[in-house]
């Protein structure tokens, strides 16, 4: 039975660890033995057609991939990549490597050679399991990481790799997994890196269990048989794979599996329509493409999506309430990091979403607004947002940098690099992140609530808002906007727009000076790099 207040999800709360737990075996393995028939993954063609993956086929392909990586050496602890766009042969390539006790890790398939080396040299990885335009991009980089000694191609053997169908059709349908630990490490994920060089975040089987919490509240405690996931996030981000795919899983709830080259909003709602898609967890960047498109519940039957969950970037109250007006639905905003993920959340179910805050701590997490020396804040202070350990869902540590782990905390305190302010009903506000904060006139703003402002002018589409150095304020406020179809750059919009936020604004928050771009820099999570135009402002 689902709780009905807040009060009421937090005093029944306890946490369930078992001392050993595999990932595989409680997302795959556990409803091929209870429910063998029932689908998994629906995977959709770029022509449109969906087949049916069910746990049972799952199952037996993870045991048979386990198998023939075992064969090739790949042992307990190793790093495995996993370098495809959503499609079925992710989640078997992820739970094989769960079963043998390795280390998954995901990467973006947009990542560019640079960007791939620095993973995969980083986190010493031993193999990877990719796609015909994987090959390539790491054909002229094996040697430049050691021990990388296999590569499986899902388009088949060539250009130094083996076929993934080929192991596949010759290895066994049998294996007993390894009795993992549920502390013992089980995947990887490097941070977005929109601060800096991204790091690697080493996680242990426990961290699904310390999402479910959090993802109970994003879907209003709804996920149920027959409903259908989808995101647009890549499954190689934890929002995609923690927030969305392995909970789905964990549930027995089937996800759409579709690979696109890019995000389009038609394409998008198309989908849902199609496929009846009840849950959907989409990121603000996707929400604000989504929200050009006129009249969607006109022309799209929404009518099977309950629940639509977002995180990864500040939502704001222009986008929360365009959901509830085109689409009659109330967006769960929730937040995390790829260190500790999913520890805010909004349940519009229970009554917990409030348009502008990123949510209430989920039943189970410490989480508190602090000061520097670590003291809780008041309440609508601004202070560092943190998390208490020992925490299922926290990190255990980054990859090769003792010293950057160390950093991260505060006595017992994690500390996530945002500002934020609890409120005095315990929601938590999120002003920005440390270095993006803005200091003008002695105020300090935080771009969001600049962003969400600018975004409320017909004529934006999407808004980026950073410091730049002024003599005399510190730094004022510099906005970067791209404009909708329709609108061209102009001084005289610039000062319309200028005018149109002081006057809802107060003086000091309003951009100074506004740049027009067609695009933004944006990290493959589809975050605004704001260091990006702080260097160009
Ligand atoms: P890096 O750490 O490499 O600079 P990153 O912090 O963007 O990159 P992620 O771990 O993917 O990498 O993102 C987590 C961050 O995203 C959070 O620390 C926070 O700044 C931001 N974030 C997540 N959810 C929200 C939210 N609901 N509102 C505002 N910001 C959010
Ligand atoms: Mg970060």
């Amino acid at each position: 039975m689902s709780p009905t207040t807040y009060d009421e999800m937090v005093s029944g709360f306890r946490w369930r660890i078992p001392e050993r737990y595999n990932i595989a075996v409680d997302v795959c393995d556990r409803w091929a033995a209870a429910d063998p028939d029932r689908t998994a993954i629906l995977d959709v063609s770029p022509a449109g057609r969906v087949e049916a993956w069910s746990f049972a086929a799952l199952r037996e392909a993870s045991n048979r991939f386990a198998n023939a990586l075992r064969a090739h050496g790949i042992l307990a602890g190793d790093r495995v990549a996993v370098l495809l766009p959503q499609s079925p042969a992710v989640v078997v390539a992820h739970l094989a490597i769960y079963k043998l006790g390795a280390v998954a890790l995901p990467l973006a398939v947009v990542f560019g050679p640079e960007g791939l080396l620095h993973r995969l040299s980083d986190a010493g990885a031993r193999a990877v399991v990719t796609h015909a335009g994987g090959v390539a991009k790491l054909g002229p980089l094996r040697d430049a990481v050691p021990g990388l000694d296999l590569v499986v191609s899902t388009d088949g053997a060539g250009d130094g790799a083996l076929g993934y169908a080929d192991l596949l059709a010759a290895a066994s349908p049998d294996l007993i997994p390894v009795d993992t630990l549920a502390d013992d490490p089980a995947l990887m994920i490097y941070t977005s890196g929109t601060t800096g060089p991204p790091k690697g975040a080493l996680h242990s089987h426990r961290v699904l269990l310390g999402h479910l919490p959090g993802f109970a509240m994003m879907h209003d405690f709804m996920p149920k048989a027959g409903d259908r996931m989808w995101t647009p996030a890549d499954w190689a981000w934890a929002g995609g794979l923690l927030n969305a795919l392995l909970p789905s899983l964990h549930h027995g709830v089937a996800v759409v599996a579709r690979k696109a080259e890019k995000f389009e909003p038609e394409e998008a709602f198309r989908l849902m329509a199609d496929l009846s898609v009840a849950n959907a967890f989409v990121p603000p960047t996707a929400l604000r493409m989504l929200r050009t498109v006129t009249d969607p519940r006109r022309r799209f039957d929404l009518r099977a999506l309950r629940t639509l969950a977002s995180a990864g970037e500040m939502l704001g109250p222009e986008t929360f309430h365009w959901a509830r007006t085109a689409l009659d639905l109330t967006i769960n905003e929730a937040y995390g990091q790829t260190e500790c993920n999913l520890v805010l959340a909004s349940c519009s179910g229970l009554g917990l979403a409030r348009a502008g805050s990123t949510g209430r701590p989920v039943p189970g997490h410490r989480v508190a607004v602090i000061r520097p020396d670590g003291c809780p804040a008041a309440p609508d202070e601004t202070g560092q947002i943190a998390v208490a350990r020992p925490d299922p869902v926290m990190f255990l540590r980054y990859w090769n940098d003792p010293d950057a782990t160390e950093r991260k905390f505060l006595g017992d305190w994690m500390t996530t690099g945002d500002q934020g302010r609890m409120d005095g009903d315990g929601y938590v506000h999120f002003v920005g992140r440390d270095d993006d904060v803005i200091t003008s006139s002695g105020y300090r703003i935080g771009p969001g609530e600049i962003e969400d402002c600018l975004l409320r002018h017909p004529a934006v589409a999407l808004a980026a808002a950073v410091g730049k150095p002024d003599p005399v304020r510190t730094e004022i406020v510099k906005a970067f906007v791209v404009l909708r179809p329709g609108y061209g750059p102009s001084d005289a919009l610039a000062a319309e727009i200028q005018a149109f936020v002081r006057t809802r604004l107060s003086a000091h928050e309003y951009p100074r000076e506004i740049a027009f771009r067609p695009s933004l820099p944006l990290t493959t999570t589809g975050k605004i790099i704001r260091r990006v135009l702080r260097d160009e402002a």
